[in-house]
């Protein structure tokens, strides 16, 4: 099986190369780049920002646009943090860091991050 990794996407946690090392590796711009053939459905599914996708399976390729489509549709939805798994909901807001309750995700000011661990607010998928 082959695989891609979205440069993107990925956060550079390297789980992905300590669980298969023989396909895929952290380079020194701290993203995960595959670097051979070999069994990395682990990898794939462990992932926390869902950046690798199955090269061969053309059901896979299709499946992250149709995701983007549904992250618009739903849009002014809750999102989740990919990493701690908080949940923003625009009902509640974050009152702690000055986002009043009513802010859609999409109104969040651009410096805006996960309180919980940090991480930007561009690595939240919609829930
Ligand atoms: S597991 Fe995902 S986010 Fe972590 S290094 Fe690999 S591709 Fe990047």
């Amino acid at each position: 099986m082959k695989y891609n990794v979205d440069q993107e996407l990925c956060i550079g946690c390297g789980m992905c190369e300590s669980l298969s090392p023989d396909v895929f590796k952290v380079n020194g711009e701290g993203k995960a780049e595959v670097v051979g053939e070999g069994d990395g459905e682990e990898a794939v599914s462990s992932c926390p920002v869902s950046a690798i996708t199955a090269e061969a399976a053309q059901e896979t390729t299709a499946a992250p646009a149709e995701t983007k489509e549904e992250t618009a549709e739903t849009a002014g939805g809750k999102y989740v943090c990919p990493v701690c798994g908080y949940v923003y909901d625009p009902a509640v807001g974050d009152p702690d860091n000055g986002v009043a309750p009513g802010t859609a995700f999409e109104d969040l000011p651009d410096g805006w991050a996960c309180p919980l661990c940090g991480v930007d607010k561009g690595m939240f998928t919609a829930q």
